[in-house]
């Protein structure tokens, strides 16, 4: 939530109406502010370098984070501040809170203008008609599955995000995401496709595919309908897009790791090593209490037929610490499967409750410094091991895209998705093959092997 301290400049004076878009939380809200951005385009409305030159602030939420409304509503309180010097600037909320709380917002915050919720994106124009002409507006009604703008509006990044999977059907007891985003939705393969194809023809080489549960992909109501393809299909499809380089995908639901998708992950070229796959804990007593729908021997069990056909798959993992009831016996079910995954990285979370959810109603007993000293411990082991990984790295050769450069430097990925520094330029797009060198302060810098 982080800002510059606002000073009211005012617009440029040259009649162009400007749009920001201010997107919070993960990898998929920020690819729908880029298509966000789009729409505003669509609209009229130029891109403003910050909220102080704009017409239109939009603030694209993510109900994930602890406190998240409240938040917002003094994030739009700090911003109603520019209407003093601008009354027609107008401000609106979109993303997740703005599905969750909808007209309540409206009515807690007297400087926001609009609320726009997860399924009622695709008519944000015709919102903005309404709010231009002076209305304030709440829509978060049921709306049709908002498809990316067309050509120039994406921009042409060496690295896409392809949303492939809108929605969730897991209700995990913990998780807001089934009443943000709605039921699960697979696009159809062929306009996944058409929209790679347009990435790649503006310079795009490696996308990542994108669904809160991607890898439920083409699923209707549980089962593949008619003429539908599966999600190892689909990667094979998206791969075969040329010159898409590299394909990945985030997240993928542990149920629905199949032998087809582990096939696909170890057979096809293109689509890379690196898989996150969340487990949220090491205790089957709780997987149940947050009903994720598998076991940790069941869980164990497709990462060892995946690791089987893919021994270098870098396998990355989520982890909630201090779930209600987590005991220090849980908490050591959840330290003893890390230190055996040996995870290529791992993000973990304190627990708080979210509005909605299931696991609401069981409230928050574990004490705040519990919670703390918990995830100190996780982190720490997974520092360890992670260290370990990237020793073991030096002296080996690794292909990286590269996506920063500059004089003396340029800097890419891995296949297996770590960050590298080679110490010498070489073009935006370009792969190349590096020999890594050292790592330092947990960074990989390699030195210049053959351009490939
Ligand atoms: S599968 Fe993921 S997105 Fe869906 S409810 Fe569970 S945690 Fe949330």
């Amino acid at each position: 939530m982080e800002h510059s301290q606002t000073t009211v400049t005012g617009t440029a004076g040259d009649g162009v109406k400007r749009v920001f878009i201010h997107t919070f939380g993960c990898q998929m809200n920020a690819h729908e502010g880029e298509r966000l951005l789009g729409l505003a385009r669509d609209h009229g409305y130029q891109e403003a370098l910050c909220a102080e030159e704009a017409d239109l602030i939009v603030l694209h939420t993510c109900a994930v984070r602890d406190q998240a409304v409240q938040r917002i509503l003094s994030e739009v309180g700090r911003l109603s501040s520019l209407k003093q010097a601008r009354p027609a600037v107008k401000i609106g909320i979109t993303g997740c809170v703005a599905q969750a709380d909808g007209a309540t917002l409206l009515q807690r915050a007297r400087g926001l203008d609009f609320v726009v919720g997860t399924r009622a994106v695709g008519r944000l124009a015709a919102t903005l008609r309404r709010v231009e002409a002076g209305e304030r507006v709440v829509d978060v009604g049921e709306g049709a599955y908002l498809e990316p703008p067309a050509g120039p509006a994406r921009g042409a990044t060496i690295c896409a995000y392809v949303t492939v999977v809108e929605g969730c059907d897991k209700f995990c007891t913990f998780c807001i995401v089934p009443y943000t985003r709605g039921r699960e939705y697979s696009r159809p393969a062929a306009t996944i496709c058409n929209e790679v194809r347009q990435l790649a023809a503006a310079g795009c080489r490696e996308v990542t595919l994108l669904g809160q549960t991607v890898n439920a992909y083409g699923r209707k109501g549980g089962e593949r309908g008619e003429g539908e393809v599966s999600f190892a299909e689909l990667l094979r499809q998206v791969a075969a897009i040329e010159p898409i380089y590299r394909v990945r995908f985030l997240t993928s639901h542990p149920s629905h790791l199949g032998d087809d998708l582990i096939e696909a992950l170890a057979t096809i070229p293109e689509v890379c090593p690196h898989l996150p796959l969340p487990l949220q804990s090491g205790s089957d007593r709780l997987l149940a209490a947050m009903r994720r729908g598998y076991t940790v021997a069941e869980y164990l069990d497709r990462v060892g037929a995946l690791r089987a056909a893919l021994p270098q798959v870098a396998l990355v993992s989520d982890f909630i610490v201090g779930f209600p009831g987590e005991t220090e016996a849980d908490f050591a079910e959840t330290l003893a499967v890390v230190a055996h995954l040996r995870l290529a990285s791992l993000f973990a979370f304190k627990y708080s409750p979210r509005p909605h959810t299931k696991a609401a109603a069981l409230g928050d007993p574990i004490p705040e410094a519990v919670k703390g000293e918990r995830l100190e411990r996780l982190l720490a082991l997974q520092r360890t091991i992670a260290a370990a990984h990237n020793q073991a790295l030096v002296g080996s050769r690794q292909e990286i895209l590269v996506e920063e450069q500059g004089e003396g430097w340029a800097e890419g990925r891995t296949r297996s998705n770590r960050r590298l520094r080679l110490d010498r330029a070489a073009p935006l797009g370009a792969r190349v093959e590096v020999r890594v060198s050292a790592v330092e302060h947990g960074h990989l810098l390699g030195t210049l092997e053959t351009a490939a």
